[in-house]
C-alpha cells in the first residue's frame, strides 16, 4: 500500500474509536519525567508498535542538563483524625505534586496549608502541578475540598515515595522508507491521568506508527515517545549527528478536543513542514489557526533552539493555555473526543501524504503545448466528474514544471487540489511528457 492508498481507505471512525480506548487504558497511569509509569505506559504502547525502549542513567550530562534521579511513588494521603483518607492518591494520581519528596507527618491545617494547591476559580477541579528541580512536595486538591478541611484538626500526611539513581526512560521506533531523509514525530510521556495534554498525542503517534508499518515509504520516519524538555534535550545530546537527517517534523500534543486545529510554525518559519501543513489545512476547508513560532510551549522549543533550528513545528488543536482544562482534572476522557483524535489523525495523514508524494519535475516537451489530444491524455482523464479540472491541472503542471515548481507548488498557485496534480504527474510521467529532476 502506499500513502496515498492509505489516506483513502483508513476507517478512520474506526481508529477514531480505538486512540480513544487506548487513552482509557493509559490514563489511570501515574507517569512523571521518569520512573515506572513510563515504563509501564511504553509496554502497552509495545503491543501496537514496535519500540525499543532506552533507559538513560541518572547524572548523564545532557548539554546544559544533567539527566535527574528517577522518581516513584507508591501512594500518598491526607487521612483526618478519624484515619478517613480525605486525599487519596489511589483515588486520583493528580492529587500530588509531581516529583514530590517523600513525607510521613502529623501537621495542622495552618502548618499544611502552604502544600495544598487549589484553583479557586474552578472549585471542582484538581490542579496538575510539578516539582521537577527542587526538592519539595505538596497536594492538589479542588477547592471545594479544601473548604472541608478544619482548622482544629490534625492531619496525617503521607507521602511515600523514592527519589533515587535511576533512569530516564523513553521510546523510539523507527520506520526505514527508502531515503535516510528523516520525518520526526515527537510526543511528550510525561504527564500522570490528563488526557488532551499527553496521551492524546500518545495514542496518535502509537496509530500513525501502526498504519505506516503497512505503508511502502520514500521518507524514514522516526517516533518518539520522551518526556518533555528533558526527554528531548536527551535525545538530542546523544543523537547530534543523526539530527541533521530530520527533514520534516511535527510535535503532538494537544491533538484530541473538540476546538479547531492550529499550527505553530517551525523557528525557520517558511521550511517544507511550514508551507505543506498549511497547505493541508487550507485545502481541508475546516477552520485553522496559524501561529508563528514563539520559544515556547512543547519540545519544539529544543528542536528548534538555535545550534538545532530544525524545521520541526507543533500540530496540535486547541493550544495549551487557550482552553480553561489544561493542566486539571477536567482535561479528561470527556474532553478529548473520538472524533476530534480522528480528524487529527486524517491531516496527520495528509500532512505525509504531501511529504511522500511532493517532488519537482521536468516537462521533457517544454517548447509549446504538446499536443494532449493525439496522446489520448484528455480521454485518459475524463469521465470521472472531474474532466475541466483535469485538463487544468494538466496544464499548469506541463507549465510550471521546470525543475523550479514543486507539485505542491502548482498545487499552491493552480488552487488545484494537490492530490489531482500528483495523478496528472504521474499520467503525465508515464506519457514521458515530464521526468524526474535527477
Ligand atoms: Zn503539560
Amino acid at each position: 500500500m502506499n500513502i496515498s492508498e492509505l489516506k483513502q481507505n483508513v476507517d478512520l471512525k474506526v481508529s477514531g474509536k480505538e486512540m480513544h480506548e487506548w487513552m482509557l487504558r493509559l490514563y489511570p497511569i501515574c507517569r512523571s519525567i521518569t520512573g515506572n509509569g513510563v515504563r509501564k505506559t511504553l509496554d502497552i504502547l509495545g503491543a501496537y508498535l514496535p519500540l525499543t525502549v532506552r533507559e538513560i542513567p541518572s547524572g548523564t550530562p545532557v548539554f546544559d542538563w544533567t539527566v535527574p534521579k528517577e522518581w516513584n511513588i507508591q501512594d500518598a494521603f491526607i487521612k483526618d483524625s478519624r484515619g478517613n483518607r480525605i486525599v487519596d492518591f489511589k483515588a486520583s494520581n493528580l492529587c500530588v505534586v509531581g516529583y514530590s519528596s517523600p513525607i510521613h507527618q502529623r501537621m495542622s491545617l495552618e502548618e499544611l496549608k502552604p502544600f495544598l494547591h487549589t484553583l479557586p476559580d474552578h472549585p471542582d477541579w484538581i490542579p496538575y502541578r510539578t516539582s521537577y528541580y527542587d526538592d519539595n512536595w505538596g497536594f492538589c486538591v479542588s477547592h471545594r475540598q479544601l473548604m472541608k478541611f478544619k482548622d482544629d484538626e490534625a492531619y496525617d500526611v503521607c507521602i511515600d515515595s523514592v527519589l533515587e539513581d535511576g533512569h530516564l526512560t523513553y521510546g523510539e521506533y523507527n520506520l526505514q522508507g527508502q531515503c535516510s531523509d528523516e520525518v520526526l514525530l515527537s510526543c511528550h510521556i510525561c504527564h500522570p491521568s490528563l488526557c488532551n495534554d499527553n496521551l492524546s498525542g500518545i495514542v496518535l503517534l502509537t496509530m500513525l506508527g501502526k498504519l505506516l508499518q503497512q505503508v511502502s515509504l520514500r521518507h524514514s520516519y522516526r517516533f518518539l515517545f520522551i518526556p518533555g524538555t528533558i526527554g528531548s534535550i536527551t535525545w538530542l545530546a546523544l543523537n547530534e549527528a543523526s539530527a541533521s537527517k530530520i527533514k520534516y517534523g511535527l510535535v503532538a500534543a494537544c491533538v484530541g478536543d473538540a476546538g479547531q486545529i492550529t499550527y505553530k510554525r517551525s523557528r525557520q518559519d517558511n521550511a517544507q513542514i511550514d508551507l505543506i501543513v498549511e497547505h493541508v489545512l487550507k485545502e481541508s476547508g475546516d477552520p485553522y489557526d496559524i501561529k508563528s513560532f514563539i520559544p515556547y510551549g512543547y519540545d519544539e522549543r529544543q528542536y528548534c533552539s538555535p545550534g538545532f533550528n530544525l524545521p520541526v513545528g507543533c500540530l496540535q488543536r486547541t493550544s495549551y493555555g487557550d482552553y480553561p482544562e489544561y493542566h486539571t482534572s477536567a482535561d479528561d476522557s470527556d474532553f478529548v473526543r473520538p472524533e476530534s483524535l480522528q480528524d487529527s489523525l486524517y491531516k496527520y495523514i495528509s500532512v505525509f501524504n504531501i511529504i511522500e508524494n511532493n517532488k519537482t519535475l521536468i516537462n521533457t516537451n517544454p517548447k509549446c503545448e504538446p499536443q494532449l489530444g493525439k496522446r489520448g491524455l484528455y480521454k485518459a482523464i475524463g469521465g470521472q466528474g472531474e474532466t475541466l479540472e483535469s485538463q487544468m491541472a494538466m496544464l499548469w503542471t506541463l507549465n510550471l514544471s521546470d525543475g523550479e515548481h514543486s507539485l505542491l507548488e502548482i498545487s499552491e498557485k493552480s488552487k488545484i487540489r494537490f492530490d489531482l496534480i500528483k495523478k496528472i504527474a504521474d499520467i503525465l510521467t508515464a506519457e514521458n511528457l515530464l521526468k524526474e529532476c535527477s
